[in-house]
């Protein structure tokens, strides 16, 4: 299995780190070639204004009809989203929920505080980083991974996944194994 990582902007290389600590090839995907070449995507935290910019068309077609599972990562979680709020701006589509961008504040109203995961039977108290993270504003039919207080910041369906905190930027690796298990499980299912 070989997981990509859109490399266009942000902070990609932390996921590249944490993958090769549980032995996962990674790649890095910068055009529609390197795409096709992967068995799923991440889409990293950086400012989704800009990756809208960098990227190719023909890669911004191909992750709109995505064959593979995505993660988007903060700002990578503004790209998935059916629609993008304050301001609006382009996205996939991938996930039915609405976002809005910068909800907690500006640069320096970023923080770290618990969140709570919902993976494993038990739920999980790990550590949130928030930079200038959006919040999920509506989301239809999902399963939620993540509260943070009462904010949903993690939420999944049955291809694609989005949280709105960095979980490479944390010592917890959960986020990292639930997506490559949900590749696995993906791939076997087709
Ligand atoms: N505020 C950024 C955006 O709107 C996201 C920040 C992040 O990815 N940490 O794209």
């Amino acid at each position: 299995m070989k997981i990509g990582i859109l490399g266009l902007q942000g902070c990609f290389r932390p996921h590249i780190e944490k993958l090769q600590k549980l032995a996962i090839d990674t790649s890095l995907v910068l055009s529609v070639d390197d795409f096709k070449d992967v068995d799923g995507l991440i889409v990293p935290g950086g400012e989704s204004s800009t990756m809208l910019k960098l990227c190719p068309d023909d890669l911004w077609q191909a992750m709109t009809q995505s064959p593979i599972p995505v993660w988007g990562v903060c700002a990578g979680s503004i790209l998935l989203a059916e629609k993008t709020i304050n301001p609006e701006q382009k996205s996939l589509g991938l996930i039915d929920m609405d976002i809005t961008r910068n909800a907690y504040g500006a640069q320096n109203e970023s923080f770290v505080d618990e969140v709570t995961v919902f993976i494993e039977d038990e739920p999980q108290a790990i550590k949130g980083v928030f930079i200038r993270a959006p919040k999920i504003s509506r989301y239809g039919k999902l399963s939620i991974l993540a509260k943070f207080a009462d904010e949903v910041v993690a939420v999944e369906n049955d291809q694609h996944m989005v949280t709105t905190f960095h979980p490479e930027l944390s010592d917890s690796t959960i986020f990292h194994e639930y997506f490559t298990k949900k590749v696995d499980k993906f791939h076997l299912a087709i």
